[in-house]
């Protein structure tokens, strides 16, 4: 047992070993609660610069989101280009895209740089239109050339359907400079480059308990504390309340992915292609290929709940179906669930609480680049190099509703959901 639960992840792991718990008193320049990909962006980035980094992780590193998630590494935020320039007008929405760009390059470099050796990347994804509307997503691509000389192209159905054997596809946006990689041996290898620039990692450390008003500030686990002058906090969709008034501002919001049994031939007559693929519905569906082709990893639908449902694997497998009933009799290995953090405005919450304590979660479903770059721009707050954080600013700490807004998050999904679906039917009666 690896700690890290039955995924695709923990099953291919390349190195499981542990790190200690936290035990008596350390100091070090800046603590950080949370060893997902934000944490240990922002905590390799200050390794770098020379500052004594602390990590302390309630279970393991990448335990969370970052080790169980799709692994698609693209540009975006949780929501759209348009919702965002609504909420902060052109400029301000061209900027912050700009940053999620960056954050995909974040994870390229760091992969490179590091040299991981044990994270393949697979280029190439397609955002698939389950209605038809070629028009819309040529719109889309002018646009994306325009304003950040950034390319994709659309591919007409009958591309789509060559490669994807699906009846419900219409036509694609290609983005060959998005990735998809292995997440957890991701984090993993952060982790190691941390500890290699003499940064501390503990892991089955969890903090309960913390003093941040003074210069020095004082947070506890178990069996030890940590005193920094600076902490961050990021939690992601396991934020407890800790700092209340940050647990307040997120709705923790689950989804599900599987994994197939190995069996090319039958994986064959319905994918054919080795890219990521998404649908266009909210909180669609994203598969890929893995292990060379010979297994679907395929994720979906969202809940409220936050705990696992029974029959995980039955549910995600009639989702599969429904869109290739060629798939039908292909076994689950196995299936499991992860948290992500949204904030009522669906954008990451990235700032500074009081001098010397940082935020940094809320990355919804969109974290690989995200994450990055969030951890970044708050590594650089710290060092006092950029206030880039500040670009995130508009996007407060706003109430998610507390069990208001839970009921609200599942009612809009299902609302979502019936409108997707009654514009799919007209599609299909239209063809
Ligand atoms: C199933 C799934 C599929 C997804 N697919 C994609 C995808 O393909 N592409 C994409 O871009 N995004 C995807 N996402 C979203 C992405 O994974 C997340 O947005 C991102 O990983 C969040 O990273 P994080 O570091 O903020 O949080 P996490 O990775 O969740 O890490 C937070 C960590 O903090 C720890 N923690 C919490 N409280 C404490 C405490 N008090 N003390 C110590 N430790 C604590 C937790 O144990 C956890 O390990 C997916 C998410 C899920 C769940």
């Amino acid at each position: 047992m690896t700690g890290y639960g039955d995924t695709y992840y923990s099953r291919t792991l390349t190195d499981a070993s542990p790190r200690p718990s936290l035990e008596g008193m350390v100091t070090a320049d800046v603590a950080i609660v949370g060893g997902g990909l934000a944490g240990l962006t922002a905590a390799l980035d200050l390794a770098r610069s020379g500052r004594s980094v602390v990590v302390l992780e309630a279970e393991r590193v990448g335990w969370g989101a970052s080790g169980r998630n799709g692994g698609f590494v693209g540009p975006g935020y949780a929501t759209s280009h348009a919702n965002i320039t609504r909420m902060v007008g052109p400029e301000k929405a061209r900027e912050l895209h700009r940053l999620s760009i960056e954050g995909v390059r974040i994870v390229e470099d760091n992969i490179n740089d590091l040299a991981i050796s044990d994270n393949k990347r697979v280029y190439g994804k397609m955002s698939v239109l389950r209605y038809d509307d070629p028009s819309s997503l040529a719109r889309h691509c002018e646009m994306m050339q325009r304003e950040f000389d950034y390319h994709l192209e659309v591919m007409p159905t009958e591309a789509v359907r060559a490669v994807l054997r699906s009846s419900k596809y219409y036509q694609a946006l290609h983005d060959p400079a998005c990735f998809h990689f292995h997440p957890l041996n991701y984090a993993r290898s952060m982790a190691t480059a941390i500890e290699s620039l003499g940064g501390r990692i503990f892991e089955g450390s969890r903090v309960t308990g913390c003093d941040l008003d003074d210069v020095e500030k004082t947070v506890r686990t178990a069996y030890g504390e940590v005193r920094a002058r600076d902490v961050v906090l990021a939690g992601g969709g396991y934020t407890d309340n800790l700092v209340p008034r940050l647990r307040r501002s997120i709705l923790p919001i689950a989804t599900y992915v599987l994994l197939t049994e190995s069996a090319p031939e039958r994986i064959a007559e319905a994918v054919r292609t080795p890219m990521a693929i998404s649908d266009n519905r909210r909180a669609g569906d994203y598969y890929r290929l893995v292990d060379e082709g010979t297994r679907l990893l395929w994720g979906g639908r969202i809940t409220t709940r936050t705990t696992e449902p029974r029959r995980l694997a039955e549910m995600m497998q009639k989702t599969m179906i429904s869109t290739y009933p060629q798939l039908k009799g292909l076994r689950v290995e196995t299936a499991w669930s992860g948290l992500m953090a949204y904030a009522r405005h669906l954008m990451p919450l990235i700032g500074k609480l009081q001098p010397g304590v940082w935020y940094v979660f809320g990355f919804g479903g969109r974290g690989m680049n995200t994450t990055a770059i969030g951890g970044r721009v708050i590594a650089e707050g710290i060092l006092g190099r950029t206030d880039r954080y500040r670009l995130y600013e508009p996007f407060g700490l706003v109430w998610s509703g507390g069990p208001f807004g839970v009921a609200a998050a599942q009612l809009t999904y299902w609302t979502y959901q019936v409108m997707d679906l009654a514009k799919e039917r007209r599609a299909a009666r239209a063809t």
